[in-house]
């Protein structure tokens, strides 16, 4: 079985190389890992520099959106050409509103722009800000480069609404949350070309590991978690998250480039 972790913070993991370890003993074949500021975008870089299953992105996270000024877009821009598959996390977070809402909104469209200039995909992060995330994409234009809705935490609405707009949703640990129904219920109704598996490490951790620091190999979890939801197998969910993060993020299959 291959797994691809779509979403990773492997610079925030206390031990990535042990971390990376561990996920390919668990069939996790490659991994993304997504910049949210300046700092952790050049990390995100370095570490894909330096393994071949490991992909990056660079982003401005809307917690960080205040932190602007010309020379670090110019940055951003700079590792975004540099290889990077994706340009986020980025967009709008209205539940913990660390940074001002106008700082939000204009780092988010800045980086739509980035995305179609290059073409990339975009990584988006929404959080009690659904309305206007989508305003905002389509305003922008970003159905020209789609992406993933990462961490997807919307109803059918908002999923249909991303569908149209050719991105695809992200599933974390908390599927297998017991109280998380909804989700469930939703994943059942989406196109199954739309989903992809991602753990969000460190954060949210899948069933049984939930409340500890959740890193790469746990998207195992999540896999098992979305397959029983979908009702199909573990293996048959992986195959397919697999081939959907592959086309997400224009990712290479390491079986067909060893031929
Ligand atoms: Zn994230």
């Amino acid at each position: 079985m291959e797994l691809i972790d779509t979403h990773a913070h492997l610079d925030m993991l206390e031990d990535p190389e042990a971390a990376l370890t561990r996920a390919r003993a668990a069939g996790v074949v490659q991994m993304v890992t997504i910049g949210v500021d300046l700092a952790s975008s050049r990390r995100a870089a370095e570490l894909a520099r330096t393994h071949r299953d490991v992909f990056y992105t660079v982003g401005l996270h809307p917690h960080d959106a205040a932190q602007t000024g010309e020379a670090l877009w110019a940055e951003i821009e700079a590792l975004a050409r540099a290889g990077a598959m994706a340009v986020g996390e980025c967009g709008l977070d209205f539940y913990r509103d660390l940074s001002p809402r106008a700082a939000q909104r204009e780092a988010f469209a800045r980086q739509i722009d980035l995305a179609r200039r290059l073409r990339l995909p975009l990584v988006i992060h929404d959080r009690d800000a659904h309305a206007e995330t989508v305003a905002i994409l389509k305003e922008q234009r970003a159905h020209e480069v789609g992406g993933v809705f990462h961490c997807f935490s919307g109803g059918l609405d908002l999923a249909k609404q991303a569908l149209d707009m050719g991105f695809m949703l992200g599933v974390t640990g908390t599927i297998t949350y017991p109280k998380n129904q909804a989700l469930r219920a939703l994943v059942r109704e989406m196109p199954k070309g739309r989903l992809v598996v991602e753990t969000d490490c460190p954060y949210l951790a899948p069933v049984p590991h939930r409340g500890k620091k959740n890193e790469p190999a746990f998207v195992a979890f999540t896999n098992q978690g979305l397959a029983r939801a979908m009702g199909i197998s573990a293996e048959d969910c992986a195959a397919l998250t697999t081939a959907n993060a592959r086309r997400l993020y224009g990712l290479p299959d390491p079986e067909a480039a060893d031929v």
